[in-house]
């Protein structure tokens, strides 16, 4: 089978005004960046803003191999099988960060014939609002330091700033720097740091903002640094909220692309679920409902990250009700948490897929416990083989759960018929969507209902540190916000090498962190790090352009 970017460049595009139209949208509703992207701009908002909503599909996954398990994938292909059904879907996704495009994982722009289009802009520059989040970050931070230059007023503490500038970049240099070194021309030298981009309060707050009012709001409301005398120091008492939301201005509005297949996807804002909370943006996802029947989006990383917090941060945010969960499973993933060496996975392996898929099992009892029905899509790949594969789908019914076999990387949507099928079945049950926790809890209840209920911990513990930051957020009133845990991606635990369904184990809180402007606390645990480094050999090294600007290796 061809690369996703060799089939990629065989695709035909429609003008993506034309698949707007499709949509009922209207040209001066679209802001066009080129002919195949387009921005869905205000009056687009106001006009459907009493329309009735479809329903909303989260496509999640169980805890991934490095290389990712196919959730935009899946994602992409669920949505072309249901508009084959005759559904007007419309798929909600993030927009990709280039760290892990020049990384490890590469692209997110779904793969095989299951891809959004045109899949080199999406990963690369897009429409720009990934650098407009950097420079809106970046501008606080600069703010920051020229008041400390020019006399600090409001006596910030040099050794208590809390906002860090970002880059959109993996750049383990960077983690931890000296800024404002060189004489007294040059600032004042402290300790900063850099955060990746998609880890940012700014980035959540693009994503959770309704419209420029809120957001201009919430960037206000960003707790920047604490004073000399301990008081709490805002991003308003800079004076920057304004011009940070003016050149957020564009970036703010959803981007409009298409699939292989002509489907609509809109593509907006980019957090990280290890990291950050992991949902595309607000906006995004409200216009999908209202433009479509269906609206199929995908959390990042496993249910215990992505899904959880859309289900606790954004859903309950944004007042959203998700009528189905899609879980993706591969039988790759099973045998990883199966204990199967990565450079072994394509080996057939019974018995590690079988240990394995108590992790499946954990993730289907997860989203259940969110009163919402889970649908397994068993993410087929080259090297499965049938012993496997009847062995997941044994698994899936002694779980009693619904699932399909998904052929979509292959097939395109024809390969996800039978997952549609599935999934329109499920959206039509009757369910009661509940966050996990009450808000209303204290910060440590919230932690502890994650820890044990979702992960499987048996107790949590916290650093000096991390009792001090969580005093200091709940005196600031941040004990009714809900939480955001920053952990590792590959197990359920905090401890990445703990697969499967490890129980019991100890959740080590290791900082907190008020982001205030967002509406949640981050709660970092393990050794989860917010700025991500290269490997040995980065997928930058692959990735060229010829004479003729065709780009290659991309993936
Ligand atoms: P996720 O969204 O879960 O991180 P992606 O959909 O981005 O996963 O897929 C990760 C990588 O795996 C992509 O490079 C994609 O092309 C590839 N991939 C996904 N599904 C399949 C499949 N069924 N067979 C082969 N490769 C696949
Ligand atoms: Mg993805």
């Amino acid at each position: 089978m061809q690369s996703d970017i060799e089939i990629a460049h065989q695709a035909v595009l429609q003008p993506i005004a034309a698949i707007a139209a499709r949509l009922g949208v209207s040209e001066d509703e679209l802001d066009l960046y080129g002919k195949y992207k387009a921005k869905l701009n205000d009056s687009l908002f106001r006009r459907l803003a009493d329309k009735t909503d479809g329903k909303l599909i989260l496509v999640t996954a169980i805890n991934p191999t490095p290389a990712g398990e196919g959730k935009t994938t899946t994602t992409v292909g669920l949505g072309d099988a249901l508009r084959r059904l005759g559904k007007q879907a419309v798929i909600a996704l993030r927009e990709p960060s280039l760290g892990p495009v020049f990384g490890m994982k590469g692209g997110a722009a779904g793969g095989g014939y299951a891809q959004v289009m045109p899949m080199e802009d999406i990963n690369l520059h897009f429409t720009g609002d990934m650098h407009a989040i950097t420079a809106a970050n970046n501008l606080l931070c600069a703010i920051l330091d020229n008041h400390l230059q020019q006399g600090n007023a409001l006596g910030i503490d040099p050794r208590r700033i809390l906002f860090k500038r970002v880059l959109d970049m993996n750049d383990r240099v960077l983690r931890q720097t000296v800024v404002g070194l060189g004489g007294k021309g040059n600032g004042i030298p402290r300790e900063d740091g850099f955060v990746i981009t998609v880890a940012s309060e700014v980035m959540a707050i693009l994503c959770l903002a309704r419209n420029i009012a809120d957001l201009k709001k919430r960037l206000g409301t960003i707790l920047v640094a604490y004073s000399y005398a301990g008081e709490p120091v805002y991003c308003r008492q800079l004076g920057v909220a304004g011009a940070m939301a003016a050149l957020l201005k564009d970036a703010l509005n959803p981007n409009l692309v298409q699939t292989l297949e002509g489907t609509a996807a809109i593509i907006h804002g980019g957090p990280f679920a290890n990291i950050a909370h992991g949902c595309n943006s607000v906006r995004a996802t409200s216009l999908a409902l209202k433009l479509g029947d269906y609206c199929v989006t995908e959390a990042g990383f496993g249910s215990d990250l992505g899904a959880e917090k859309f289900m606790d941060i954004k859903c309950r945010a944004a007042g959203l009700h998700p009528a189905a969960v899609v879980l993706v499973a591969t039988i790759r993933a099973l045998k990883y948490n199966g204990g199967v060496k990565r450079d072994a996975l394509g080996n057939e392996d019974v018995g590690a897929l079988r240990r394995g898929a108590d992790n499946l099992r954990a993730h289907i009892a997860n989203m259940r416990r969110f009163g919402v029905p889970v649908v397994v899509a068993i993410n087929r790949f080259g090297t499965d083989t049938e012993a496997e594969l009847s062995a997941v789908e044994g698994i899936c019914r002694e779980e009693h759960a619904s699932f399909a076999l998904s052929e979509v990387f292959t097939k395109g949507g024809e390969g996800g018929l039978d997952l549609a099928k599935k999934v329109i079945e499920a959206a039509d049950t009757p369910s009661s969507f509940l966050p996990l926790y009450d808000l209303g809890l204290s910060l440590k209840e919230k932690i502890d209902t994650l820890a044990q209920k979702l992960y499987g911990a048996g107790e949590v513990q916290y650093t000096p540190a991390a009792e001090k930051a969580l005093a200091e957020i709940a005196a600031l009133g941040g004990n009714k916000l809900p939480i955001c845990v920053a952990k590792t991606q590959y197990s359920l635990s905090d401890d990445a090498s703990a697969l499967g369904r490890p129980k019991g184990f100890t959740l080590h809180v290791r900082d907190a962190r008020l982001s205030a402007g967002a509406g949640f606390v981050v709660i970092y645990t393990g050794n989860i790090l917010q700025m991500p480094g290269l490997p040995k050999k980065p997928a930058a090294e692959l990735i060229d352009i010829d004479e003729n600007g065709t780009i290659t290796g991309l993936f």
